[in-house]
């Protein structure tokens, strides 16, 4: 298994704030927020980037909106709006090795992000 920090967040190794759990899904604050709601929602299985994506993924991915639509609502974010992003690879962004998707929200979006 690799090095993971997200895989660590997932068995209490490394602390993080934790806002919502599944048996399949794991939600925590962002430790660098870049809006007044940030929080990464990840799948507890380990899937590398969404180039690593199949067919067999499409419940975890379906979940993954479904927890964040419900971490929105519960945050306040949902009615005003949201943004979801998924980075992956380095030009498009990713720095952990294990999808995740950013929910951010609470202040108004700049579009495009740039
Ligand atoms: P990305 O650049 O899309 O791979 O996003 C990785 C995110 O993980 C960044 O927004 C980081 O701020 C965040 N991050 C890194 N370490 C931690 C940590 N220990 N707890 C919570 N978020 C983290």
């Amino acid at each position: 298994m690799p090095d993971d920090l997200f895989l660590k967040i997932i068995s209490r190794e490394i602390p993080a704030n934790i806002v919502y759990e599944t048996d399949t899904i794991i939600a925590f604050d962002d430790i660098h927020p870049v809006a007044p709601v940030h929080v990464l929602i990840v799948p507890k299985e380990y899937i590398r980037t969404l180039n690593d994506i199949d067919e067999d993924h499409a419940c975890v991915l379906g979940e993954m909106i479904t927890a964040a639509q419900a971490i929105a609502r519960e945050q306040g974010i949902a009615e005003d709006g949201y943004r979801l992003i998924v980075n992956c690879n380095e030009a498009g962004g990713q720095s952990v090795w294990h999808i995740h998707m950013h929910l951010m929200g609470g202040r108004r979006l700049n579009w495009p992000p740039g």
